[in-house]
């Protein structure tokens, strides 16, 4: 089983402290859902854990199955099988989705033929039409093809923990079924037989946890967690908004 643990998270872009304290526990097979209103912190978390440059960590830790990830580079934390599918995925022209995972693959000394095939069942599986992998990584896709690409290399590389940053967003009904049923597939069989995948979905709308069914719901505002529960603070979330949480 792996997990991801955070605690006591601090951190700080552009001399300002947006991360104030965060502890979390993500678990092989667990859907956490961390929502919280624009602006709170939560992309800047994905970025952290994920180790973009301009981030600087003041306090706390952070642990994949107890190795150090702040002392690891960006590539490396993928490799310890961290995934990040971001808000706003980069545009690469001249590099295919096929070459990105076959890379992904080398680095981490996995045999990187059997990408095409496995691209190709897994497009079918997220309705991507077999072209979209044709073109260069996120260019010329629609915000909604960009979330279904993210998740197509997402179930391509099998990492052990997915932090999915806004994947709802720019998606259509059944477009967001799908991506959900997907990843909701993950966490309960893993990739090929491997353990099942941890999720941490971060969102602002309740929509998303509609498809993808979380087992805990966190309430995130001003780079903390203010409340942690169920589903069911969801629903409250849904009634009252944020107002109840923010003073
Ligand atoms: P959320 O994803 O919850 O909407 P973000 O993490 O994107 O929030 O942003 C939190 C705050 O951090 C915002 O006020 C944003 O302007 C600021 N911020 C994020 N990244 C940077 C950056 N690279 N430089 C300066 N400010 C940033
Ligand atoms: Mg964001």
């Amino acid at each position: 089983m792996s997990e991801l643990v955070i605690e006591g998270l601090h951190a700080r872009v552009s001399e300002r402290e947006i991360l104030r304290g965060l502890s979390m526990t993500v678990r092989s097979g667990e859907v956490h859902a961390l929502m919280g209103p624009n602006g709170s912190g939560k992309s800047t978390l994905s970025h952290v854990l994920m180790g973009k440059p301009g981030y600087e960590v003041t306090g706390g830790t952070v642990t994949l199955d107890g190795v150090d990830l702040l002392e690891l580079t960006t590539p490396e934390r993928a490799a310890a099988g961290l995934f990040l599918a971001m808000q706003y995925p980069t545009e690469v022209p001249g590099v295919g989705v096929a070459e990105v995972i076959e890379e992904a693959f080398v680095a981490t000394g996995r045999d990187p033929s059997g990408v095409p095939a496995l691209l190709a069942s897994e497009a079918d599986a997220l309705g991507i039409e077999p072209t979209l992998l044709e073109r260069s990584l996120n260019v010329d896709l629609s915000g909604g093809e960009k979330k279904r690409s993210d998740t197509l290399q997402m179930a391509v590389l099998a990492p052990r923990i997915a932090l999915l940053d806004e994947i709802d967003s720019g998606l259509d009904v059944d477009a967001l079924r799908s991506v959900s049923r997907r990843v909701e597939r993950a966490t309960s069989q893993g990739f090929a037989g491997s353990e099942p995948l941890g999720v941490l979905a971060i969102t602002h709308y309740t929509r998303l946890l509609e498809e993808l069914h979380p087992d805990f719901v966190h309430i995130f505002v001003d780079g903390r967690i203010v409340e942690s529960g169920g589903p069911e603070l969801a629903d409250r979330l849904e009634a009252s908004g944020y107002a109840a949480w923010i003073n």
